[in-house]
């Protein structure tokens, strides 16, 4: 979710100081073509990351993490946070199909509030989730989840129909059977989140490309031996 701040700056077309790369560019749309300048990529690395959303961001911070950050560069074609990462919604609910992707989730949140914690913003807000069954079937979905919840160790609740309106006074309820209220989940600006880690990243050592596209990635051995890129070759 791109912000209504950054949407009306760039709207405004005036010139706006972009987090992810410390430079000062035109405004003009993520997706659109990026800015020329923003440094070349290195000549070597140990690790070549493609992409610059939420998912490449979140891989270079965690690199960062673990003391790479140097030896790490991320690629992005366009602008960070441009492509898909600009297009979500931000909804964030912890229970997931696997017991894995809810521990990915919820150590997502806690980064979120770490981030929040120290002035990086992310837009995380617990709200909390509320589920609503219309049908008997839904509603043996929302019990096996409450079932599954407790060695998952997700906090939620079945309520009836009346339960329901007290946590939003504008359902109209004569048409439901119950729902389910996870109070843990939130929401969140995908964007801004994207540029809050690559921010974290960059301070770790890893060095942020952007307006650059990943041409062709050479492998020797069934390993990467480099990535051929529109500004240069890397050798990993
Ligand atoms: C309408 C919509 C609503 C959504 N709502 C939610 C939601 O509420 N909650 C939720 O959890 N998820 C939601 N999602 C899903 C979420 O947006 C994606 O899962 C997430 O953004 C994917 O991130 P990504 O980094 O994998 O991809 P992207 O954000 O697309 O990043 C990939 C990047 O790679 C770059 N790239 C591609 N090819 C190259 C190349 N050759 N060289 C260099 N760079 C390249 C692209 O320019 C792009 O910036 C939603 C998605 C959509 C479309």
């Amino acid at each position: 979710m791109y912000s209504k701040y950054h949407k009306a700056l760039c709207s405004t077309n005036k010139v706006y100081r972009c987090l992810c790369n410390g430079l000062v560019t035109d405004g003009s749309t993520p997706g659109a073509t990026a800015p020329a300048g923003t440094g070349m990529p290195p000549k070597d690395a140990r690790v070549v990351i493609c992409g610059g959303g939420v998912m490449g961001a979140s891989v270079a911070y965690h690199l960062g993490k673990l003391g790479w950050g140097k030896e790490t560069v991320l690629i992005e074609q366009n602008r960070i946070g441009g492509g898909t990462t600009w297009h979500a919604s931000g909804l964030i609910g912890v229970f997931k199909p696997s017991l894995s992707q809810v521990k990915l989730t919820k150590s997502s949140v806690d980064l979120y509030k770490e981030l929040e914690n120290k002035g990086l913003s992310t837009g995380w807000k617990q709200c909390g989730s509320l589920n609503i069954a219309r049908t008997k079937d839904r509603m043996i979905v929302f019990k096996r989840m409450k079932a599954q919840s407790v060695s998952w160790e997700i906090d939620c609740e079945i309520l009836t129909p009346e339960q329901c309106k007290e946590k939003c006074s504008l359902l109209r309820i004569d048409d439901i059977i119950g729902g389910l209220w996870i109070p843990g989940d939130g929401v969140g600006d995908p964007y801004e989140t994207c540029l809050s880690i690559i921010s974290e990243a960059k301070n770790m050592g890893v060095r942020v490309i952007e307006g650059c596209g990943v041409k062709k990635i050479d492998q020797i051995d069934k390993r990467v031996s480099g990535v051929d890129t529109s500004l240069g070759y890397i050798k990993l």
